[in-house]
């Protein structure tokens, strides 16, 4: 039987990278909330949209439309932003420094939520983000908080970026992710926190394959 699994932590932990693996083996549809809260971003930016003006928000909020397409040549879902693939420019220290101002704001969240409880209605489904057990899925059937050493997550960040072309130093990978734990933590609005019946799962010290069959035993057990 088919279940919703939130995964919840703080920024680097791998989560993403667990979640798609375990939506994998399962046969469930794996949503990145994440490249939502992302895509968002690029398109503030991109249309200098102020932050603290309520009602630019709101309009800017009406011209976006976020869907995820999978691509059977990476066999991963795609994020889209008004039908264009953005995975790439999502992924960019420009949004990441932003990112986190962008989800605090209030309007953002109640949008993206929304889309997020519909895209969670059928089971078999694995989200992963900041707020899943605690706000989007209060009654998924297994939820993960998932921590991690601050300099480990850093390292393996800056390795990742790499991979994609962005050499990054390895500081301004560090002050990215604690800024951005920082501010998920101490927003008004759904901070970042464990919810009451998750478990916690420090991937300090084990490896990823480690990581997903845990996952995948707790999901089956
Ligand atoms: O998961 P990822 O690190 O790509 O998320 C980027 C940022 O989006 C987070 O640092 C957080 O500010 C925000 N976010 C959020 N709620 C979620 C998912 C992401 O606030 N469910």
């Amino acid at each position: 039987q088919k279940i919703v699994i939130a995964i919840d932590g703080y920024s680097g932990c791998g989560k993403s990278t667990t979640a798609r693996a375990v939506a994998g083996l399962l046969g469930y549809i794996y949503i990145d909330t994440g490249a939502m809260y992302r895509s968002v971003t690029l398109y503030f930016i991109d249309n200098h949209v102020s932050l603290t003006d309520p009602r630019a928000v709101s309009k800017a909020l009406e011209q976006i439309d976020i869907t995820f397409h999978y691509n059977a040549t990476k066999k991963v879902n795609e994020v889209y932003l008004n039908g264009l693939n953005v995975e790439k420019e999502i992924r960019g220290m420009d949004v990441s420094q932003k990112v986190s101002d962008v989800s605090a704001i209030k309007e953002v969240r109640h949008a993206l939520v929304a889309q997020q409880r519909k895209m969670g209605k059928s089971k078999g489904v694995v989200m992963d983000g900041r707020d899943i057990g605690t706000v989007v899925f209060p009654d998924a059937d297994l939820k993960i908080f998932m921590t991690a050493d601050l300099y480990v997550r850093a390292e393996r960040r800056q390795k990742e970026l790499l991979g994609k072309g962005q050499l990054v130093e390895l500081e301004e990978v560090i002050e990215n992710l604690r800024s951005r734990d920082e501010i998920d933590t101490s927003r008004k609005e759904s901070p970042l926190k464990k919810a009451a019946n998750a478990i916690e799962i420090d991937t300090t010290h084990i490896t990823f394959e480690e990581q997903i069959e845990l996952i995948t035993n707790l999901a089956t057990s």
